[in-house]
């Protein structure tokens, strides 16, 4: 079995608060809340990065980003929306497992930010998911 934290997550071994899903993709929000609202779009199968994603699995994860990230203005309706991604550790990839971040951004808010962040209650990213997958139906 993998070592790898989303993979756990994924497989269910780790418990998530879960927004979106589908056969490619996972979108969920426990791995440090930057804003509230702040969701992780990550390839299911093991892929490193960006390069090893196969065509389909890129399209899903884009489809995937852009469906939630309307959620995430319809449910939070923040200023802006950072859509990130690191690969390599050069980049700031800390994860080694292709993920999206889609950070609610308002004003105010310095564009940089730093790791480890917020990691709420479960029953408050519970509310937030609540949100975006009400935005997303
Ligand atoms: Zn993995």
């Amino acid at each position: 079995m993998s070592n790898c934290v989303f993979c756990k997550i994924v497989a269910g071994q780790i418990p998530s608060t879960r927004v979106y899903e589908d056969d490619l993709v996972l979108a969920f929000m426990d791995i440090g809340q930057v804003n509230p609202g702040h969701v992780l779009v990550a390839a299911k199968p093991h892929v490193e990065n960006v390069y090893a994603l196969d065509d389909a699995q890129a399209a899903a994860v884009a489809l995937a980003c852009t469906r939630v990230a309307r959620a995430i203005r319809a449910a939070f309706a923040p200023a802006g929306l950072s859509v990130y991604q690191a690969n390599g550790a050069p980049a700031g990839q800390t994860v080694f497992h292709y993920h999206v971040h889609l950070v609610p951004r308002h004003d105010g808010d310095g564009m940089a930010f730093t790791w480890p962040v917020n990691n709420p209650p479960r029953a408050q990213l519970e509310a937030h998911a609540a949100k975006i997958r009400a935005a997303l139906a």
